[in-house]
């Protein structure tokens, strides 16, 4: 793979490191962008039948806003920061100076196949990285339109866009890289990873697996079931961070069931299909997987069901308690199906949580602060989110990557940059003021001395 000694060697002459250069990559990104938009839009519809609105607002806004965040701190993210030093290395400086890896290849999944990989290119290339674009072959439309586009904006010496599938993608996995972030399936995660160890390579990786969602006695049911719909549906239910079931109190069955039914016609009409806003899966493959959660739980559907393998459409679908043991529940949904679980109280859906492995996203929705913090306490996941579904994501204050199974290592915002940075800490001493102090021969009073200090 001959482009990766060309990016060597550019990380080797300094060409990444300076400000100016990582500026003007963003910049360049920025016209992509700008000048690219409907181009994206069309392959986004192309690859998952996506709409304008949710193709603006989670890929190609997003993108843009994370450079523009990116271009104005990336000043201030790349000072050293400067950290005190105690007595006993006095005179002395202490700070820590992010540093760039060198090539870092970025993997990205198929269901936000363009923020999922130029959110993360954002922050390598900020943080001075050459950078290996690996998109998913799954999303063909746009992993080819990145690679056509890439080269003709951005510094080809620096950023690659290397195309493919599994043969392709192992072939890749071979070389030696100074970092991999990885964003996709909980298998292909622990693929990335064995190939990494091999090079001692550090990793981030974004993984999924099932989010809950507990519904509390008290808490606003029409809000609820809005916000709860919106999360779950967006991208036809294929969002990593998307509630895949909901634990619901038993006393609030009836009228949350109704809520969501309202939610599901004022947002889709009667009729999904006809929906606009409404997308397709991406593949026939998952299709079926998804379709076959239906059918194999058909007595537990209470809204929705109906499903078309020509378009790859399957409505909002709805199931109260279906069997524990069925895929739907053992699995990560990444479809438009959500199972309704009831349960007795806070307590018994922590127990639910927790019986199983760490979720990249909490849900939970309530008015009532004790059992809030009883969730926040008691269970662990990437983000805990109350009282609304999968917004976290727009604020780029907050780390976002999970933690077990879910994923390890995090992004957006100041977080990424310092994920594509070695955080390399710098002691300066002064040669004046050498104090013998710790130097052999310990005598007793050096001894006395150094104990004294140390507690300073
Ligand atoms: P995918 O099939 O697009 O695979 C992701 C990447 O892995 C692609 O670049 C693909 O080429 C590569 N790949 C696939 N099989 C491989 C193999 N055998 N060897 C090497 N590379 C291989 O995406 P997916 O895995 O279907 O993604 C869905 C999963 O990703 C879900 O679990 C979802 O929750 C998770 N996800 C997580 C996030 C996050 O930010 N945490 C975001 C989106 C999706």
């Amino acid at each position: 793979m001959e482009f990766l000694k060309t990016l060597k060697t550019s990380f080797n002459e300094g060409k990444t490191k300076p400000l100016s250069w990582r500026k003007s990559q963003l910049l360049a990104l920025k016209r992509l962008l700008l000048e690219n938009e409907n181009a994206i839009y069309d392959a986004l519809k192309a690859d998952l039948n996506k709409c304008k609105f949710e193709s603006y607002v989670s890929e190609y806004q997003y993108v843009l806003k994370d450079i523009k965040q990116t271009v104005k701190h990336i000043a201030k993210w790349s000072k050293p920061r400067h950290v005190g030093t105690p007595i006993l290395a006095q005179p002395g400086r202490s700070s820590i100076r992010p540093e760039p890896y060198g090539t870092v290849l970025i993997m990205g999944a198929w269901n936000y196949p363009l923020q999922l990989v130029l959110s993360p290119m954002v922050a390598a290339i900020a943080a001075g990285n050459c950078v290996v674009l690996k998109p998913s072959e799954l999303a063909e439309s746009v992993s080819a339109l990145l690679a056509s586009l890439i080269p003709k904006y951005m510094d080809q010496d620096a950023v690659v866009v290397y195309e493919g599938g599994v043969e392709e993608t192992t072939a890749l996995l071979k070389q030696r890289f100074d970092y991999i972030m990885y964003t996709g399936s909980e298998n292909v995660g622990k693929i990335v990873m064995r190939a990494a160890s091999e090079h001692l390579t550090p990793v981030t990786l974004e993984l999924g697996g099932k989010s809950p969602c507990i519904i509390d006695k008290n808490t606003n049911l029409k809000v609820t079931a809005d916000r709860l719909v919106w999360g779950k549906f967006l991208n036809a239910g294929q969002t990593c961070i998307a509630p895949d079931y909901v634990l619901v109190n038993r006393s609030q069955t009836v009228p949350f069931i109704e809520a969501l039914k309202n939610a599901l016609e004022k947002q889709y009409g009667k009729d999904a299909q006809q929906s606009d806003d409404y997308g397709r899966i991406i593949n026939a493959r998952h299709f079926v997987r998804i379709s076959d959660y239906i059918s194999s739980q058909k007595d537990s559907v209470i809204a929705g069901g109906t499903v078309n393998e020509h378009e790859k459409y399957i409505e909002p679908t709805l199931l109260l308690n279906p069997s524990l043991s069925s895929g739907v529940m053992t699995e990560e949904i990444f479809g438009p199906v959500l199972p309704i679980i009831e349960v007795d109280s806070v307590t018994e859906a922590i127990d639910f949580i927790n019986e199983r492995e760490k979720p990249l996203a909490l849900y939970m929705f309530s008015n009532d602060d004790k059992n809030i913090k009883l969730v926040t306490q008691r269970t662990s996941s990437g983000t805990l989110c109350i009282n609304d579904a999968v917004i976290f994501m727009v604020n780029h204050n907050l780390p976002f990557g999970g933690v077990g199974h879910s994923g390890m290592g995090s992004y957006h915002g100041q977080w990424g940059f310092d994920t594509f940075s070695h955080l390399k800490p710098i002691m300066h001493r002064s040669f004046w003021a050498d104090a013998p102090i710790r130097y052999a021969p310990y005598t007793k009073l050096k001894q006395k001395l150094f104990k004294l200090i140390a507690k300073l």
